[in-house]
């Protein structure tokens, strides 16, 4: 059997370096060379999963098809390696702690003191050896390489365990089949202008007296690094000059595989993993080409995200990436218009009017209203005001799981005239409960507890634009991650008013998408769509959300009506490349059509 090969990724200095990028980066990079590649999240902290941490404190809990409700560097490892991870690839210091506690707890110690070193330290690289045999790519058998990502930075307390067992499996899988990859930091003084590499220094020095010894560096820094300043840390950090990498300030982060592949930086890896035959080009055209789209886009698609946490975008990390795919295909601008939805409640009026005008005046502007998920009620009756205004106002409007939610509460309060229409997550008295808890919950434990993970929707109304959208198929299977669903009870008497359940789960009793018809575009679902958005296969819902938002939605469906046709224009191919050669659309409906095409059908596509 081949031997795996492991890189891991390891952070100095501060926090927040884009240690996750990075290591997806290194990934894509691997991936382009024709490598299989899996990926591994340590996080050294206690919980055992991201499910029960505030988005505020830790950005956005990304969930998997197996309802792992995981770090969101996971998802950059979905994004950037078309890869599917499970539970297992994120491991926590809780997890481990568990595993072996319970280990004890059975007798498979019996007569031993448990401790860190050996059984901690054991567990973490069983557990690292397992998980990165299991194939993430749709194809049999493992990968060729596994990227590991250890979270924090080198000298915390929690990371300490982890550190050991590293160094430990380093020595394990043995020389040629280990690579370790140090991100750190060189800041420039503003000062004498000078780049600084002590805290490189003093960072590598820290791992190796933990018994790591990094192979290559991955500095951040604003400006690429000069010639002397590597040779300084390639001196002091026993690294060779030519594998000191500068990772330094870029328009977007798809062009972080991009400077990895310029600096050679597979090369580098490729050397130290003893995999010579392999060091070919990358093959990165049409992530370049994407890429350099991307950066050329001027006109503008204003969204407006209404949500709880604007103040920290990681907090709807997925949505944000899901909607860039979305205006990348439709070739515009993304600009993201943050409205906190409190702002737009009366209370906000009397009690902040600067805040309560501007959040109305941001709203106003847009072109289209994207209400993301969410818990508790804080903001709830500023999202019921959002969802009312876009539908009132024939606004594209989107809303994802919480944002269905309060599309619903919004219709029965308005349409069918129950003023106090709620769910019962927000008044559990409600007279009139539109939203309920799902009989399967918990309520009691908190984590792990909810409707979790992929799950099946069927379409029941075939001429509608969410499953024109999804390419006319009849089920779908996306991520969900919810305690409260739609009451079945209250469904006649709203579809009875023009609101359409265009898609149900198995039972037919569970609302997964609903529609408002005769509106130029307002969609609900109880899913999580972006959690399978990619940067080449935008989501289907997330593209027509933009496409409405800057008037290509008609386009967007029309080309799809023709799919056939588009087939096989794009089998013939030469007006495409003629678009894609020059760098910008001249076709937009061509475009959005061979998006949709390549959305269909699964394929990647030279286009966005
Ligand atoms: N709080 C709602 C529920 O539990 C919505 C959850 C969400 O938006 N992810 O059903």
């Amino acid at each position: 059997m081949k031997k795996m090969k492991y890189i891991l990724v390891t952070g100095g200095v501060v926090s927040g370096l884009g240690k996750g990028v990075t290591a997806s980066s290194i990934g894509l990079l691997l991936k382009a060379c024709g490598l299989r590649v899996t990926s591994i999240k340590i996080d050294p902290y206690l919980n055992s999963d991201a499910g029960t941490m505030s988005p505020f404190e830790h950005g956005e809990v990304f969930v998997l098809d197996d309802g792992g409700e995981v770090d969101l560097d996971l998802g950059n490892y979905e994004r950037f390696l078309d890869v599917k991870l499970t539970r297992d690839n994120n491991i926590t210091t809780g997890k481990i702690y568990q595993y072996v506690l319970d280990k004890e707890r059975r007798g498979d110690y019996l007569g031993k003191t448990v401790q860190v070193v050996p059984h901690i330290t054991d567990a973490i690289q069983e557990w690292i050896e397992r998980v990165a045999m299991i194939p993430v790519d749709g194809k049999e058998g493992p990968a060729d390489v596994c990227v590991i990502e250890l979270g924090g930075t080198i000298g915390d307390i929690e990371s300490m365990p982890f550190i050991e067992a590293l160094g430990q499996f380093s020595y394990r899988v043995g020389a040629g089949n280990f690579c370790l990859i140090h991100v750190s930091l060189v800041p420039v003084l503003n000062v004498v202008g000078e780049q600084k590499t002590k805290p490189t220094q003093h960072s590598v020095r820290g791992l190796r007296g933990l018994g790591l010894t990094p192979n290559i560096l991955a500095c951040r820094s604003t400006m690429a690094l000069d010639d002397n300043v590597k040779e300084k840390l390639s001196q002091f950090c026993h690294v060779p000059a030519e594998d000191v990498i500068t990772l330094y300030d870029v328009p977007n982060i798809w062009h972080v595989p991009l400077l990895l592949r310029d600096q050679k930086a597979h090369e580098a890896i490729f050397k130290v993993l003893n995999l010579p035959g392999i060091a070919k080009e990358p093959s990165l055209k049409e992530w370049t080409t994407r890429t350099e789209i991307c950066d050329g886009l001027h006109e503008r698609v204003r969204i407006a995200i209404v949500g709880k946490y604007t103040g920290l975008p990681d907090s709807y990390l997925s949505v944000l990436k899901a909607l860039l795919h979305a205006s990348v295909a439709c070739r515009k601008k993304l600009v993201v218009d943050w409205v906190p939805a409190s702002d737009l409640e009366d209370m906000t009026e009397i009690e902040n009017l600067d805040a309560y005008k501007a959040a109305w005046k941001l709203l106003k502007s847009a072109d289209g209203v994207l209400v993301p998920g969410g818990f508790g009620d804080r903001g709830v009756q500023g999202k019921i005001l959002a969802a009312k205004y876009a539908r009132e106002n024939r606004i594209p409007f989107f809303g994802i799981c919480l944002g269905m939610q309060v599309a619903v509460i919004e219709f029965a309060r308005s349409v069918l005239g129950l003023t106090d229409a709620n769910s019962t997550e927000f008044d559990p008295s409600t007279r009139n409960p539109c939203v309920i808890f799902m009989p399967e919950g918990s309520k009691t434990q908190m984590g792990g507890t909810m409707r979790l993970g992929s799950r099946r929707t069927y379409f029941e109304v075939m001429d509608c634009k969410s499953v024109k959208l999804y390419g006319n198929r009849r089920y779908i299977d996306e991520r969900h991650r919810h305690r409260y669903e739609v009451n079945p009870d209250i469904v006649g008497r709203l579809e009875n008013a023009g609101l359409s359940f265009t898609g149900k789960d198995e039972s037919g009793q569970r609302m997964e998408v609903i529609e408002v018809p005769d509106h130029p575009y307002y969609i609900g679902v109880q899913f999580h769509p972006e959690f399978k958005s990619r940067p080449g296969k935008p989501s289907a819902l997330f593209l027509g959300l933009v496409a409405a938002a800057c008037g290509q939605l008609d386009a967007l469906l029309q080309g799809f009506e023709s799919r056939e046709k588009v087939n096989c224009e794009i089998g013939n191919g030469p007006s495409n490349k003629k678009v894609y050669q020059n760098g910008y659309a001249t076709k937009p409906a061509n475009i959005i059509r061979d998006a949709i095409y390549s959305y269909c059908n699964g394929l990647s596509c030279t286009v966005i």
